[in-house]
């Protein structure tokens, strides 16, 4: 039998398996402290057990920490990129993002991914598989870790916590609904990463059957949709995912996930010179934005090897943003970028072996 990977399962799960193990689900508040709080690396570490749990849990579980293959840090120290190992020697990376006073985790929900957005280093990958959502899990929990390590000795647990969880990682979130959803609901636990709604981002390139499904589930997040161009042409161009589902159909999909939830949506829009960053092209998606519960992130394109579009000049970027508040009224940021010295930036992780 597969023993159960720890990570893999909600608070009442485990409560579940200890009833059938016939032991008192008390002890599931200590457990998941030792998973999520004091985040220990191995059963043997969890010494206020009783016995014949630690006993069961050796026998029948596995605690899923990933390893880091390699880390790499920023030349300015704020990121940092871990490349980790998967139990079928697969490998994915995740990025820890510091800005002031607090941590980011950016994961991976797929080994590869099967959208093929063109500025992508993911995409130009391909796709090998989705994650499961202890491997998801894991990732925040390798992050978290990384962060208490690195804290000076006396640091309040509260000031070494992760902050914020992106799903922007490697993979396409929605093209792995089930095990995601799961994750997000070990993420959001209270008594253990506390990861509330407007704390965990979902990135999505726009898979239509996907957005309904999170808007006929009310399910609270921060939902970011991947537009990067305003006209069904223009946006076929970028990311292949708009031929199967128009941008007609996604911005009614979004409109549904609006009123279902009552939230608004961020969109994303890398600005690629001479492609998508000139003042037309800002009039077209402020139209197509305008009045609806919206956000613009702008995000100068980061280099990739296998597509030779550049980032849009910040004077242009900041003359985007400018149009889209003084004629449309529409609130946008213009992305710090971070980590690009390491392949760590939006759209250029791919399991690189070296830095
Ligand atoms: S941008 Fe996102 S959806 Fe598109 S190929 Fe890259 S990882 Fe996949």
């Amino acid at each position: 039998m597969t023993p159960l990977n720890l990570y893999d399962v909600s608070r009442e799960q485990l409560r579940e398996r200890l009833g059938e193990w016939d032991i008192n689900p008390i002890h599931v508040g200590k457990l998941w402290n030792y998973l999520y709080v004091r985040q220990v690396a191995s059963v043997d570490e969890m010494s206020e057990l009783p016995p014949r749990l630690r006993a069961r849990l050796r026998d029948e579980t596995t605690l899923g920490v990933l390893p880091a293959a390699l880390t790499t840090d920023s030349a300015d120290g704020f990121t940092r990129k871990f490349l980790l190992g998967l139990t079928d020697g697969r490998r994915v990376e995740t990025v820890k993002m510091r800005f002031t006073g607090r941590v980011t985790a950016c994961v991976s929900s797929q080994v590869g991914c099967a959208m093929g957005c063109v500025f992508c280093a993911t995409g130009q990958m391909g796709f090998t598989r989705h994650l499961t959502a202890g491997e998801i899990v894991a990732q925040v929990v390798h992050v978290s870790r990384a962060v208490k390590l690195a804290a000076p000795a006396g640091t309040p647990v509260a000031s070494t916590r992760v902050r914020n969880v992106v799903l922007m990682g490697m993979g396409e979130p929605l093209h792995n609904y089930d095990a995601v959803m799961h994750a997000i609901e070990i993420l959001r636990d209270n008594t253990g990463l506390a990861l509330g709604a407007d704390r965990i981002t979902l990135s999505t390139v726009g898979v239509v059957p996907g957005i309904l499904r999170l808007a006929a589930e009310q399910r609270m997040l921060r939902l970011a949709v991947s537009l990067h161009a305003a006209t069904q042409a223009e946006r076929a161009a970028l990311v292949p995912a708009a031929r199967k589902w128009p941008l007609d159909e996604l911005m009614a999909a979004c409109r549904a996930y609006s009123e279902a939830t009552g939230r608004r949506i961020f969109y994303e829009w890398a600005l690629i010179a001479g492609a998508n960053d000139t003042p037309a092209h800002a009039r077209a998606v402020g139209a197509l934005l305008a009045g609806t519960p919206a956000q613009v992130n702008l995000i100068p394109l980061n280099p990739t090897v296998g597509y030779d579009g550049a980032p849009t000049p910040v004077p242009a970027a900041r003359a985007f943003q400018r149009i889209l508040s003084e004629e449309f009224n529409l609130p946008s940021t213009v992305r710090q970028r971070r980590g690009i010295d390491i392949g760590a930036g939006c759209g250029q992780l791919a399991v690189t072996e070296r830095a």
